[in-house]
């Protein structure tokens, strides 16, 4: 048996999305399965694996800065980048000093099998490929802390939203096969693992695809059904989905689940149907405001976030304000909200009529004021209430935080005895923090 201090070290940085997550934990666990040590990013690797992200504001400079960590911790490490921003910007990265490796989106997953020579290369060596050939569904979870955990059931999008540049970097849209879906979940499960959170690019289209040569024979709803028997899950979460994908027999069965929470995070990004149609969005706000009506109808205590794109090219002021009227209005939760920025390679970075940037930041200021307000009127409305709250891992400066079913964050003084159980409370106050404080209704009802 190796010693292990001789095995070989092997450190992961990931950046952007939850999917990104999942899929780093994968590729973590392929380097274990052949002998490797995972470390901490900060410590001497012998390799550095940098996730990228595409969406994500500067991310050359990121990245760059992300390598010269690496290298201040080990400078002759061989360093390898994979991820979205790997897929659409090979060349680019490959020639950032450091780097040794860019692989693709067909590649990534494959990556132990290019391990035989470790020595630093002058540039960085590219395999890459066209994103078609990405038409492969690989598995991933991970576990976020000793709570919660990843699982991604879906990858890829068919969708064209002019602004985006996810179908470039992941593909077509494809989902995993309900069994594997399900072996995942149990295998979490049995790590004590309360909470699952549903991630994909676009999960709503879960069974779009091919699996092997079968074709899929399952929808998100048939998913949604299956993981709701799974034992030992006391919660799953949908993380995002599509309006126009969100039915209401997936609304209504929610409702009644032993599993699902009620808590929905819909993307809207604007208020006004022109802006909808210039994004090729695919709905119109009416539908935003029909689903946010049936949600409510079933699950009048119901969390729901939408997230907001602003300074679209064309936005003028009287559509924003359309977006902010149609918001304020609106009974959902909080927002996530996005400030407007090109892309290469998109219509929308095509388009004339550019929003300056000082307008974009301003809008998004007021979108992020009114979002405070939301949450703090949704969390008034949940006072009184008793609720079940899954205490999570991390000592916060002397607390312990965690969340209600519907999503209300809740502290107290931190107590190790809490992490990873659920506790029946009564939510009391919001403290200065925009914190819930609670009592207890019942100690400990799952250990
Ligand atoms: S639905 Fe639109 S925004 Fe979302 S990943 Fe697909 S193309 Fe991008």
């Amino acid at each position: 048996m190796r010693r292990m201090e001789n095995l070989k070290k092997v450190a992961f940085y990931t950046l952007g999305c939850k999917l990104n997550f999942s899929e780093t934990s994968t590729i973590a666990r392929s380097f274990k399965d052949e002998g490797f040590l995972r470390v901490d990013f900060n410590e001497a690797a012998d390799i550095y694996v940098i996730n990228t992200c595409s969406v994500t504001d500067n991310a050359d400079k990121r990245f760059k800065t992300i390598v010269k960590h690496a290298q201040k911790a080990n400078e002759n490490a061989f360093v390898i980048a994979v991820g979205c921003y790997a897929q659409l910007k090979p060349e680019e990265l490959a020639a950032v000093d450091g780097v040794d490796l860019v692989l693709g989106a067909t590649e990534k997953f494959k990556i132990t099998n290019y391990l035989n020579d470790l020595s630093k290369n002058e540039m960085g060596e590219v395999h890459s490929c066209e994103i078609t050939e990405a038409d492969f569904y690989v598995g991933s979870y991970s576990f976020g802390d000793r709570t919660r955990a990843f699982l991604k059931v879906q990858d890829g999008c068919d969708y064209k939203c002019t602004y985006c540049t996810i179908p470039l970097a992941r593909g077509i849209s494809r989902s995993d096969e309900l069994e594997n879906v399900l072996e995942n979940a149990r295998k979490i499960s049995q790590d004590g693992i309360k909470e699952i959170v549903l991630t994909g690019v676009n999960i709503g289209d879960y069974g779009k695809g091919e699996f092997g040569n079968k074709k899929h024979e399952h929808t998100f709803l048939d998913l949604v059904k299956a993981l709701d028997e799974v034992e030992g899950i006391e919660r799953l979460r949908i993380s995002s989905i599509e309006p126009n994908l969100l039915k209401n027999e997936t609304i209504d069965f929610v409702a009644k689940s032993k599993a699902f929470v009620p808590h929905f995070h819909i993307p809207l990004q604007s208020g006004s149907n022109d802006i909808l149609k210039a994004m090729r969005r695919r709905y119109m706000r009416e539908l935003y405001v029909d689903r946010v009506q049936k949600i409510r109808e079933v699950m009048p205590d119901a969390c729901i976030g939408a997230d907001v794109i602003v300074g679209f090219p064309g936005e003028s002021n009287e559509h924003f304000l359309e977006t902010y009227n149609f918001l304020n209005e609106l009974d959902i939760s909080y927002l996530h909200v996005f400030t407007y920025s090109e892309r290469d390679n998109t219509s929308a970075a095509e388009m004339t009529d550019v929003v300056p940037l000082k307008i974009r930041k301003k809008r998004s200021k007021m979108l992020r004021g009114l979002s405070a307000k939301k949450r703090r009127a949704f969390y008034e409305s949940q006072l009184g209430k008793t609720k079940n709250v899954l205490f999570e891992g991390e000592n916060k400066e002397g607390y312990i935080h965690g969340f209600t079913e519907n999503y209300v964050k809740v502290k107290t003084p931190w107590d190790p005895a809490l992490v990873n159980t659920l506790q029946k409370i009564e939510l009391q106050k919001i403290g200065e923090d925009g914190l819930v404080r609670f009592s207890y209704v019942e100690e400990q009802i799952t250990a």
